[in-house]
């Protein structure tokens, strides 16, 4: 039983890398609290519903006003890397095929939507803020 204690306090204590902290949408100071209210890339309902502050170390997220704008420049590449792979299909593929990449292309926007926005944020804000050392 102790043992168990001591692996799961051990567990707990485990830092998180830069990437885990970038996919888990976590606090680039902390890596502990949450970015968003809601948790998961992929959300469809208040999907950029962020807390102000992380719930661990109190660091304010939004860091200048319009700093969020930013995160179109880390937005950008996740659409291009969904959607070219279907952009290419449709121009190369058999022409009966091209509007069903086409309609695929589009769909797949529109699925992976909340994950361009919320990963682009997270990305963002993980360049642009350094772990505090402890
Ligand atoms: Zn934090």
């Amino acid at each position: 039983m102790k043992a168990s204690l001591f692996y799961l306090y051990q567990l707990k204590e485990k830092e998180i890398s830069f990437t885990q902290s970038v996919i888990g949408l976590k606090c680039p100071n902390c890596r502990k609290g949450d970015l968003f209210k809601k948790k998961g890339l992929i959300v469809y309902s208040d999907m950029l519903e962020m807390h102000e502050d992380c719930s661990n170390c109190e660091f304010h997220y939004e860091i200048e006003p319009g700093f969020w704008l930013g995160s179109l420049w880390t937005s950008y590449p996740i659409v291009i890397l969904i959607e070219v792979p279907f952009l290419f299909l449709a121009l190369f593929a058999d022409k009966e095929m091209t509007w069903v990449y086409l309609g695929a292309m589009i769909l797949s926007f529109l699925i992976s939507w909340p994950l361009m926005l919320r990963l682009g944020r997270s990305i963002w804000i993980h360049i642009n803020v350094r772990k505090e050392e402890n």
